[in-house]
């Protein structure tokens, strides 16, 4: 099968942001291709494959969804350990999912001192930019907080209309591979 061809990079990235601003349904159009208005809740940790080719390597990304655990704020260590890589999400039309994002950042720099690795990597992406006319957060504003905590990058995407999702994802990967 596809899962056991030969790769160049595995890496682990871990999804992470308050509940219902749309991490299963980015994750699914990432793997897919497909967007499912279906309201479904992440039954166990779960994680997707996918194989990118970038620069002639090829890089098996493997991403990890949270089992609806974020609604507690508790979610399971084992779900954080050997991650190379932290993708953090809010939704630009709940200021709240906005705020929660320190706490999100807290979590993955508190992880170095769980499992003894060194900082990973952490991007922010701001999910359904197809409602932006019900905008709650200024695109700088985002901007302004990454910078303030050292983030990679911030994206908006919408898995609703497929803008920007494969680039999250890309994005992580080469800077991982920049690190490796
Ligand atoms: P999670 O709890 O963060 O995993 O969020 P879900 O992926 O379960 O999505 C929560 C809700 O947001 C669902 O009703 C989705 O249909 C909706 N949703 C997810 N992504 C988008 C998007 O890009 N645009 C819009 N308009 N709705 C979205
Ligand atoms: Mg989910």
């Amino acid at each position: 099968s596809p899962e056991d061809d030969p790769f160049d990079f595995l890496f682990k990235i871990i999804l992470i942001g308050d509940s219902n601003v749309g991490k299963t349904c980015v994750v699914q159009r990432f793997q897919s291709g497909a967007f499912s208005d279906k309201h479904q809740n992440t039954i166990g940790v779960d994680f997707s494959v996918r194989s990118l080719n970038i620069d002639g390597k090829k890089v098996k990304v493997q991403v990890w969804d949270t089992a609806g655990q974020e609604r507690f704020r508790t979610i399971t260590q084992s779900y954080y350990r050997s991650a190379h890589g932290a993708i953090i999400a809010y939704d630009l039309t709940r200021r709240q999912t906005f705020e929660s994002v320190p706490h999100w950042i807290h979590e993955v720099e508190s992880l170095p001192f769980l499992f003894s690795l060194p900082p990973v990597p952490c991007l922010l992406f701001c999910n359904k930019s197809d409602l932006a006319e019900n905008r709650q957060i200024l695109f700088e504003e985002a901007c302004t907080l990454a910078e303030k905590f050292g983030l990679l990058a911030v994206l908006e995407t919408s898995a609703k209309e497929s803008r920007n999702i494969d680039e999250v994802f890309l994005l992580m990967a080469k800077e991982l591979i920049a690190r490796n």
